[in-house]
């Protein structure tokens, strides 16, 4: 039997990196899936090799950071699939490293908007359906730069934190009505998150001083897997936890 045979997945972010392996993975563990980017080319790209090997896939554009993007994209995909069982919030982008003397009003909204606001966005419209359906599973991609302060720089790291808290306040607060809610902190992952960065020097070399305890980076299938097991039924008694996933990093 397949861990989550039937199960509509919305994954945002599903163009790239993390969020295309869940995609792929969750394909092939029956799931009937939306994928949602802000490129919509990756997503057609991915949706099309999910077809070609059999899997019910469909995909929609969304900025996550933009509320009537969220709305659309929900409206879009109860209409084409009826019900969503499994949130994954994954899409994300990275700072500069940058120190907070130096995070620009420009850069602290987009990051807060699209890693902070985005699944706050997604959640609120979400627990609504869940609550209805008195079942749902939300996953949230946060870091270990949500739990610690020197991985990324201060804008990426307040908005991991914040994914964090979200993850933790909606899973109590709806304990006990079949929602569970859980985030994965991954370590450093091989993926395209650092394709723009143009890193702060200062911001990176602080950075950089606890590199040299990292271990190898992860791959986006190691993170697929926890998203996959937190998605399934064996997971049930798991709620509001931060799964850390980076290979003994924080571990030092
Ligand atoms: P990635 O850049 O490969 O993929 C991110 C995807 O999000 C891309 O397809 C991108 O187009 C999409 N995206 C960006 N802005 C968006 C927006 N406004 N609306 C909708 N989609 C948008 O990076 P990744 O590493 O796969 O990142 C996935 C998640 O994993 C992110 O939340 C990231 O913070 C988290 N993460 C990554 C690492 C790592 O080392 N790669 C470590 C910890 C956490």
């Amino acid at each position: 039997m397949k861990a989550i045979a039937n199960k509509v997945v919305l994954i945002t972010g599903a163009g790239s990196g993390i969020g295309k392996s869940i995609a792929e993975l969750f394909a092939k563990q029956g799931a009937h899936l939306m994928l949602s980017d802000i490129r919509y080319n990756n997503i057609e790209e991915v949706a099309k090799e999910i077809k070609n090997k059999g899997g019910l896939v469909s995909c929609y554009p969304a900025d996550i950071s933009k509320l009537q993007d969220v709305e659309s994209l929900i409206d879009y995909t109860l209409s084409k699939y009826k019900s969503i069982d499994v949130l994954v919030n994954n899409a994300g982008i990275m700072d500069d490293f940058a120190p907070v003397e130096d995070v620009s009003d420009e850069s602290w909204e987009k990051i807060i908007g699209v890693n902070l606001n985005g699944p706050f966005f997604t959640c609120r419209a979400i627990v609504k359906i869940f609550k209805e359906q008195k079942s749902g599973v939300i996953i949230n991609i946060a870091s270990i730069a949500g739990l610690t302060g020197g991985r990324a720089g201060l804008a990426y790291t307040v908005s991991k934190h914040g994914l964090i808290g979200l993850t933790k306040s909606i899973a109590y607060q709806y304990a006990g009505t079949g929602l569970k809610c859980n985030a994965i902190a991954p370590g450093g992952v091989e993926t395209n998150i650092m394709h723009d960065v143009e890193p702060n020097p200062f911001g990176y070399s602080r950075m950089n001083a606890g590199a040299g305890n990292m271990p190898e980076a992860g791959t986006p299938d190691d993170i697929a897997e926890l998203a996959l097991f937190l998605a399934s039924a064996k997971s049930g008694f798991i709620n509001g936890a931060v799964m850390v996933a980076d290979g003994g990093w924080t571990a030092y």
